[in-house]
């Protein structure tokens, strides 16, 4: 019941009515369309926008009963897997002309000169700024969703404010990760630079190491990795582009993916590409992925979770990129400026959210680039001092949401208190509804009230 609310706000349980009587239902008619909401079926691909305004604002603000509650719960649990859109090896779209493009380009990629290369990327990704859904250049569906059912429990209950555990540790505001993909031997031989920079502003990152084919991976390049502070983790197999062509394919190469891991004592996964199929990602014996965008128009993979916080798949962790990557802003957007991530932060800051950031090597060896680097981690460590950001290796941030996962609010003499493993670390926060919405705050900590 409620199961992707519950667990993304550890809120108790034992506070929701129980069910009504008689058969839930699991088909919402709205929008024109009739959807399962258990399994995404029958949503259209093409335009998912109309039936989610629609389940965010139907029954208006009357009491809900706990059956359309769970169709909220459900359109969560169907944007954060991408249901929504058929993503799948089978679909036609993929086996069709779209799969032998991407097969001819991965192919051919070594003899185009680069400017040719960006010209076909950007033909192949003509008319992304139209789309109106996920929306550019962040989604907040899902926290839409989240905050819908909060009024819902809000309205229907007598105390103004209810409890819930919150995301990040000791109170902090919204959380940050810095996460390097080592695409060839010239960014590989870049991240001693790069980790220079960062300790410049004491932050840490994670780098992403392609295991065979691409490059030699010798042990004292991951052992600098480890002595700087940093992680290692996994980033494909050997980066060619077929990592989930097929089950077969994909089966076969996760064991070797798994051995690496356990070699590397890596914990941490991300797709080449950012290529995926979220049910078969179980497989892969990692703590956490980052292989699923927040919104992917600028990707050859289309769709996005719709989520700027972690989530659980299985017992994966996800953490969500929800930033534009380094090579978008630079070869496709052609911006040389922090204007767009400074844009995409403010946003995730407001939703408490997960501010993560893939900054490629091998595309900031340039001056001009490594400078705009530079610049960006001092914007950031500014940010950590100001407005409590968390900045944090993803391992740590993963060891924190399973903890937290571990978690439960009980009463005790009339006052809430938090069981489990890191509990000190975790604080006790309040939802209530504002003049503009559902608004936080945070026990023991700087009251944070940001009105949406
Ligand atoms: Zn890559």
């Amino acid at each position: 019941m409620l199961t992707n609310f519950l667990d993304h706000t550890r809120y108790p349980e034992s506070l929701i009515d129980s069910p009504a009587t008689g058969p839930q239902s699991r088909i919402f008619a709205g929008a024109g369309a009739k959807v399962d909401v258990s399994t995404g079926v029958g949503l259209s691909n093409s335009d998912p926008i109309h039936w989610l305004n629609a389940l965010q604002s139907f029954h208006g603000n009357g009491n809900m009963p706990i059956e359309k509650l769970q169709e909220l719960d459900n359109a969560i649990g169907i944007l954060r897997l991408e249901k929504y859109i058929d993503n799948s090896i089978s679909s036609e779209e993929q086996t069709g002309i779209k799969s032998l493009v991407r097969d001819c380009y991965y192919w051919l990629r070594p003899l185009f000169p680069v400017s040719f290369r960006k010209y076909l990327q950007r033909m192949a990704l003509r008319g992304w700024d139209s789309k109106a859904f996920p929306a550019w250049p962040v989604d907040f569906t899902t926290e839409k969703l989240m905050d819908a059912i909060w009024r819902q429990l809000l309205n229907a209950q007598t105390p103004k404010e209810l409890p819930f555990i919150w995301f990040w540790p000791e109170g902090q505001s919204s959380c940050c990760i810095m996460t390097h993909d080592v695409e060839t031997a010239l960014g590989r031989d870049f991240c001693g630079t790069m980790m220079q920079i960062e300790k410049r502003h004491g932050i840490y990152s994670a780098f992403e190491v392609v295991p065979e084919q691409r490059y030699e991976v010798p042990e004292e390049f991951l052992q600098g990795i480890r002595d700087n502070g940093c992680e290692v983790c996994l980033h494909g197999l050997n980066h060619d582009g077929h990592l989930f062509t097929s089950k077969a394919v994909f089966s076969e190469r996760a064991k070797k993916i798994n051995a690496y891991a356990e070699k590397w004592r890596a914990v941490g996964f991300r797709s080449p590409v950012m290529y995926r199929n979220l049910s078969w990602l179980p497989e892969l014996r990692f703590s956490y992925d980052m292989s699923v965008p927040n919104m992917a128009h600028l990707d050859p993979q289309h769709g996005g979770c719709c989520t700027v916080m972690p989530y659980f798949i299985g017992d994966l962790l996800e953490l969500p990129l929800t930033t534009t990557q380094d090579y978008s802003l630079f070869h496709i957007l052609q911006q040389r400026s922090l204007d767009l991530w400074k844009k995409q932060i403010a946003m995730i800051q407001q939703r408490y959210g997960l501010v993560s950031f893939i900054v490629h090597p091998d595309y900031v060896t340039e001056k001009w680039a490594s400078e705009l680097y530079n610049d960006l981690l001092a914007y950031l460590s500014e940010l950590r001092s100001s407005q409590g950001m968390w900045i944090a290796l993803p391992r740590d941030v993963a060891d924190w949401w399973k903890a937290r996962r571990q978690m439960k609010l009980v009463q005790q003499g009339g006052a809430w208190k938090i069981e489990g493993p890191q509990a000190e670390r975790a604080r006790i926060a309040y939802a209530s509804l504002g003049a503009n919405g559902v608004q936080f705050r945070v026990e023991k900590a700087q009251p944070i009230a940001v009105a949406r």
